[in-house]
């Protein structure tokens, strides 16, 4: 008889009482032993629920204080020096210490979890020595045994996934880490076995990138280490995000089970298993239902492809999985009142997931006919959703492929518009701007939502909004800024501002992810074809540029990057998707030209989270964004200039791809990664307008005009002078006022300085 499982579930609760119980612990509201029994009240009523919905085997230890992988380097005491910790169990203060930063000791890096937008944080192992400070699993095992009779299955991060995600040790200390943590594992596992445990998941997600040799070896070396100590104990060696490389050889490794994602890692997954078959000896973890999406599953073809499966793996030998942990979904439809019915149907957030997996259990145990009336009320709701109008606009996919037909490229080249942009906005050399947004302070929060609930009407917002314009117009002047900003101060979000605008959206009242420690998101959701409504942001621009004779840069949110941080229509290609955003966003760049605004920003800054974990992926994925991004900015004249700007510093593998959006000037992050990307530059020429980030903005530190300075000496070893520009980081909206005006005027002091300085010597 088939299983089903899933791969965790969400932390922050229905409510996000996560989130605000480690809140209000962080901030000294309730003391340790109220956090530790508020999450155990969580944890235990999502363990209750797995049980109540008939999830056979229920994951433990999927559970944490902030993140997983946190846990496992504080659970093996690799804690940095800076932390000051001796041995033994590692207190809160010392663990949040790491996540989030000490008054003496900075916080461990942060980075993305895979292809997702969950970030975790990275441990440093420098020359520690590992321990096994407490089971974890061991622990929530028991918890789960002992209060709701519970048999769970452990979820641990495997070693090779462990050691590829840290920092801190040089590629070829590798197999001296792994001698030093595989007999803690070894420990931990032993420990579990002799408590009775009966299958541990073992995350090894690093197995759908391409493993080199070396590496393959150590998973064999790993696995070999652990069969050997825990015979008894099934592991369950799960892998997930997309499809596995080198197959062959983990299908023979020492384990009980293996887990495949048969949902983004489908075709590669299904080819290696048609091809190579499925040892008779092992558990086939099937993950069938989307553990990252939150549409409802097609279950005719999650039958049809159970059944294929079926034909290489018995059903006894398979167990039914989410593809990958429920991390990445919300909690549940069910208090989504505002969402249209026939959007609403097709949705499947964590909870609705269990019951599709208990209905595909028992489609394949019972036989179909036992379930045919639930695969009924599936499949209508989700042709309801197919059938909307607002999924088949002919106005927009007929108008979206007559753009796709043409090459989406500016009129004349970039020379050509350096030079009729430059005869019409005579900027000096250096030219200094911002990348969009100024403090948001509680007013601009609370004033927008007297807005929405209805309290202020639209006049009494905008002439709030007008007063903040003016208040910034003058400041800027008054710094000596080149290019100006409106400030953002109408957005909450850059997504959820456009999101909000354009039709093919819908947002829900409580669908929240974590994204990071007790941040959460609520990303909207683009369920049918996007469409203009009219104008976006064209009032706040042209207002904000009716006070001021310098020029007012528009702001818009790039296609990529909002489809990036959306839950997106599976239906289509995402590529098209990203064209119909494109198509709305263009018209949005004409009308603000129309309007008289000569300098438009469209921020791409999540171009690069979207690239493909598989390399062979990467440039199909390059090249359409690029598309989608020439397709929102090409169509202006060539003396308009087209901004853009990007954060964090991982582009040196992409800097073609940069080069190939031809915007005008680009806005880099450079000072956090302490110029790194500067280095690209020494290999790759670049020969567009470019400003790198001469400040981190994400610090209330007031930089000094000489740190400035030494930013921009360094720069200009590698850049033209005369395509630089000068800007912070990133938008300021997290800051606050003072510190923002100080920081700008060292950052314009810095910019005359080095026009002084390089006046002489640049030609214009
Ligand atoms: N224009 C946006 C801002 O300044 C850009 C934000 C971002 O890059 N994340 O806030
Ligand atoms: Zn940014």
């Amino acid at each position: 008889m088939a299983l089903c499982s899933i791969l965790g579930y969400p932390r922050i609760g229905f409510d996000r009482e996560w989130k605000k119980a480690l809140e209000a612990f962080w901030s000294g509201k309730i003391e340790e032993t109220e956090l530790h029994l508020k999450l155990q009240d969580i944890r235990l009523g999502h363990l209750r629920k797995l049980q109540d919905k008939g999830i056979d085997l229920i994951p433990v230890n999927d559970f944490s204080y902030y993140d997983h992988v946190l846990d496992t380097a504080v659970m093996f005491g690799l804690i940095p020096d800076r932390f000051r910790h001796k041995d033994g169990p590692v207190p809160l203060s010392v663990y949040y210490g790491m996540a989030r930063g000490t008054k003496d000791a900075t916080a461990s890096e942060m980075t993305k979890w895979f292809n997702t937008n969950y970030h975790y944080i990275v441990p440093e192992l420098h020359d520690a020595n590992p321990v096994l400070t407490e089971n974890r699993p061991l622990q929530a095992y028991r918890e789960a045994k002992t209060k709701l009779g519970l048999e769970g299955k452990p979820v641990v991060l495997g070693p090779l996934t462990f050691l590829k995600l840290a920092k801190g040790y040089t590629a070829h200390e590798t197999d001296l880490w792994l001698d030093r943590l595989i007999p803690l594992y070894v420990q931990m596992l032993q420990e579990l076995a002799a408590e009775g445990v009966q299958w541990v998941q073992m995350d090894e997600p690093i197995a759908v990138v391409r493993l080199t040799a070396e590496d393959i070896q150590r998973l064999k070396r790993i696995y070999a280490n652990l069969a050997e100590a825990v015979p008894s104990l099934n592991i369950m060696l799960q892998t997930y995000f997309e499809s596995v490389e080198n197959y062959r050889d983990l299908i023979t490794l020492p384990v009980k089970g293996i887990g495949l994602d048969f949902v983004h890692g489908l075709d590669g997954n299904l080819s290696s298993l048609r091809e190579h078959g499925f040892p008779s000896d092992k558990i086939l973890g099937a993950g069938v239902i989307n553990g990252r999406g939150i549409w409802r599953a097609n279950l005719d073809d999650k039958l049809a492809l159970l059944d294929e499966l079926q034909q290489a793996v018995p059903a006894e030998r398979l167990i039914l999985q989410s593809s990958c942990s429920f991390l990445h979904v919300p909690v549940s439809t069910e208090r989504e009142t505002k969402i249209p019915y026939e959007i609403k149907g097709a949705l499947a957030f964590a909870d609705e997931k269990l019951d599709e997996l208990v209905l595909l259990r028992r489609a394949v145990t019972e036989g179909k006919p036992a379930v045919a009336e639930e695969l009924m009320t599936a499949a209508e709701a989700l042709d309801r959703l197919k059938q909307s109008p607002s999924r088949n606009r002919i106005d927009v996919q007929e108008a979206v492929a007559l753009m796709t037909a043409q090459d989406p490229k500016r009129s004349k080249p970039f020379e050509v518009r350096r030079i009729a942009q430059q005869a019409k906005w005579k900027l000096p050399l250096f030219p200094t701007t911002t990348i969009g947004s100024f403090p948001q302070t509680s007013d601009v929060r609370k004033a927008r939502q007297l807005w929405r609930k209805g309290e202020w009407t639209k006049d009494q917002y905008t002439a709030f909004i007008h007063e903040q314009i003016d208040t910034w117009m003058k400041l800027q002047e008054e710094l000596g800024l080149d290019v100006l900003v409106h400030g953002e101060f109408e957005r909450t979000d850059m997504v959820e501002f456009f999101g909000e605008k354009l039709d093919g959206f819908v947002f829900t009242q409580n669908g929240w992810v974590q994204s990071y420690g007790s941040r959460c998101v609520k990303p909207p959701i683009i369920y049918g074809d996007v469409a203009s409504r009219g104008d976006m942001t064209v009032s706040e621009t042209v207002y904000a540029q009716s006070q001021t004779d310098r020029p007012v840069k528009g702001m818009l949110t790039g296609p990529i990057t909002i489809l990036n941080w959306s839950f997106v229509r599976e239906d289509i290609p995402r590529e098209q998707v990203a064209y119909q955003l494109a198509y709305a966003l263009r018209q949005e760049v004409l009308a603000l030209e129309q309007a008289g605004i000569g300098m438009i920003q469209v921020d791409e800054p999540a171009v690069r989270e979207g690239l493909p974990l598989k390399e062979e992926e990467h440039q199909h994925y390059l090249s359409w964004a690029v598309r989608a991004f020439r397709m929102t900015t090409s169509p202006v004249q060539e003396a308009t200039q087209i901004h853009t700007h990007m954060c964090y510093c991982e582009f040196h593998d992409m800097i073609d791809s940069i080069v190939d959006m031809d915007a005008d000037v680009i806005s880099i992050e450079t000072s956090r990664s302490h110029g790194e990307l500067i280095h690209s530059f020494e290999t790759n020429t670049y020969n567009l307008g470019i400003g790198l980030g001469v400040y981190d903005i994400h610090s209330p530190r007031v930089p000094h005009v000489e740190e400035m300075a030494g930013m921009i000496d360094r720069v200009l070893h590698v850049l033209d002078p005369k395509l630089f520009w000068i800007n912070p980081d990133c938008g300021l909206k997290t800051r606050g006022q003072n510190e923002t005006v100080a920081a700008l005027h060292n950052m314009v002091e810095a910019a005359r300085l080095a026009r002084e300085k390089y006046a002489a010597s640049t030609p214009s």
